[in-house]
């Protein structure tokens, strides 16, 4: 009995434990790291010519990140990459502010840092369409794409790694979040088709799962799948709650919250096409 009711205490006590750590690293590939910190995830590449960071998340959750980089590997952070412009990614960058720390972003991402004056460091080293940082036999491949969520929103291929890392505009194993809030649509299809013409095997995103190049093709197809089911439910004169009713897209509903955000993603496509691509005002169709 005493020996159960200490079993019982020291369950407690771990379960308690890890609620109260909310931050985890996990192996990709090689010297390649995955970041979760609850919903946020980013990547880190561990050489010996130093670390390359990319989102920091949070101050809470970067000074975490710094001090298991320290302890595990006692090598310097010597890059801090942002995916792009939102402050729930690349706040807490100052943690790793050091003088031998370069902060690399699109140079759009640093114009919406600079003027709207988010609280983050601003990054010393921009481009316009790709730019490559080479760590001894390792390399990391920086590209934009167009707008696509966010701004100067890019992708980072580890070439050695066969890694590609995206943050909001794509992602695996769940559905694209409720209404696509800051979503270019089809600047998010094109910039996930040109992403699956590159070569890696692991995916990883800012959000949900880690998965592969197949995975990451069957949410480009579904993106594809709702826009076009959208624009074919106003060209039929539908009105949104019609098609929240009648639009399913069942191949994709092994995909997390795929009941619940549906009726989202549809709405969000809705707006997108009648507010933006204007299609409330075009005199051949018939819009609510
Ligand atoms: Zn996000």
């Amino acid at each position: 009995m005493y020996r159960y009711f200490l079993g019982m205490l020291i369950l407690v006590w771990q379960a308690g434990w890890a609620i109260a750590e909310p931050f985890k690293i996990e192996q990709i590939s090689g010297s390649l790291y995955r970041f979760v910190d609850d919903r946020h995830r980013s990547v880190f590449l561990v050489t010996p010519q130093g670390v390359v960071v990319t989102d920091p998340m949070n101050q809470k959750a970067a000074t975490w990140l710094k001090k298991e980089i320290q302890t595990r590997f006692h090598l310097p952070v010597k890059y801090v990459i942002y995916s792009h412009n939102h402050a729930d990614h690349i706040y807490g960058a100052e943690v790793f502010k050091e003088a031998h720390t370069v902060f690399i972003a699109h140079h759009l991402a640093r114009q919406d840092i600079v003027s709207t004056k988010t609280k983050t460091v601003v990054p010393e080293v921009t481009f316009q369409d790709q730019m490559s940082l080479f760590l001894g036999e390792h390399e990391v491949q920086l590209r934009y794409h167009g707008p696509n969520d966010g701004r100067g929103s890019i992708s980072m291929l580890f070439v050695k790694e066969e890694t590609l890392f995206v943050v909001d505009w794509a992602l695996v194993g769940r559905m694209p979040w409720k209404k696509l809030w800051s979503y270019d649509i089809v600047g998010t299809i094109n910039s996930t088709h040109e992403v699956l013409q590159l070569d890696f095997k692991h995916f990883v995103g800012g959000h949900a799962d880690i998965g592969t190049k197949p995975k990451l093709r069957r949410y480009f197809n579904y993106l594809q799948a709702l826009h076009h089911a959208v624009v074919l439910g106003i060209q039929k004169g539908q009105t949104l709650e019609a098609m929240q009713k009648e639009i399913r897209l069942d191949e994709f509903k092994d995909f997390r919250q795929y009941e619940a955000w549906l009726p989202l993603n549809i709405e969000g496509v809705y707006e997108r096409l009648i507010e933006e691509s204007g299609m409330g005002w075009r005199p051949d169709l018939k819009t609510n």
